[in-house]
């Protein structure tokens, strides 16, 4: 489904992502882990054209969505993000929050939108908070809207960047269970997550950065048992 070659980017001359090459499949969920600073974020909104890759590209069915002419809002109405810190609109129950883009970006009817939010809300545990605000739900819930939310553009593919870093513990596990429903209903999804257990037990694939580079790439399984690199065994020393 996505293709990344030779994906590199500096901010002035920082070169935070150095000649990143990867393919993404229909269905397959794919774990981004590494340290801090080593350029997960910038991977991921590179992906959803956030950022400008300084050289490579990415593929998107065969589509070069780097090239400067793309039409950047048309390529994200494909692609869901849910970031660490939610973004809700905080004005916006959570009901209205989940309509707003298919009703503003992609023209849905009132009704249609209405029905898709409510089966949503549902869906990720949220029946009896639709139209609570989002600074009456907790950490936990407002995540769970947020991933509603990027749910109702339809997209085909789910980025998640560190969804449940900034939750209390007691809320980690009613993200990652939605997580894992999404997963096993088939959707492509590239998580940046600091929770191990999650990326051994849900993904297809393991992709560890550093420095801005992919050191190494493989099965869960293989990679958590018996990593390849150094560096990549020194992280699994730190975290697990
Ligand atoms: P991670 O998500 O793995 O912690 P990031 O992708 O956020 O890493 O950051 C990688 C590096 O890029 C860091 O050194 C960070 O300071 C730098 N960086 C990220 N975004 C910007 C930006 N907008 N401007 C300048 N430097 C940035
Ligand atoms: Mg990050």
């Amino acid at each position: 489904m996505i293709k990344i070659n030779n994906l590199s980017k500096s901010f002035s001359d920082n070169l935070v992502l150095e000649n990143i090459t990867t393919t993404i499949e229909h269905g397959e969920v794919v774990a981004v882990i590494g340290p801090s600073g080593s350029g997960k974020s910038t991977f991921l909104r590179c992906i959803n054209l956030l950022e400008s890759p300084s050289s490579g590209q990415i593929l998107l069915h065969e589509m070069d969505i780097t090239k400067p002419k793309i039409n950047k809002l048309e390529i994200r109405k494909n692609i869901g993000m849910v970031f660490q810190h939610f973004h809700l609109f905080p004005h916006m129950t959570a009901f209205e929050n989940v309509m707003y883009a298919p009703m503003k970006v992609k023209h849905q009817k009132r009704g249609e939108a209405e029905k898709i939010a409510k089966e949503l809300l549902i869906k990720v545990g949220l029946t009896e908070k639709m139209d609570t605000y989002p600074n009456r739900l907790s950490g936990g819930q407002k995540q769970r809207v947020a991933i509603a939310r990027a749910l109702a553009m339809e997209p085909e593919i789910m980025l998640f960047d560190e969804p449940t870093s900034a939750l209390d513990p007691e809320m980690v596990k009613e993200v990652l269970d939605v997580m894992k429903d999404l997963a096993k209903s088939g959707m492509t999804m590239v998580v940046v997550t600091h929770e191990m257990n999650f990326a051994k037990e849900v993904a297809d694939r393991i992709i560890f950065m550093d420095g801005g580079q992919l050191i190494e790439e493989g099965e869960p399984i293989s990679f958590f048992d018996n990593p390849q690199t150094k560096r990549a065994g020194d992280f699994l020393a730190k975290v697990l």
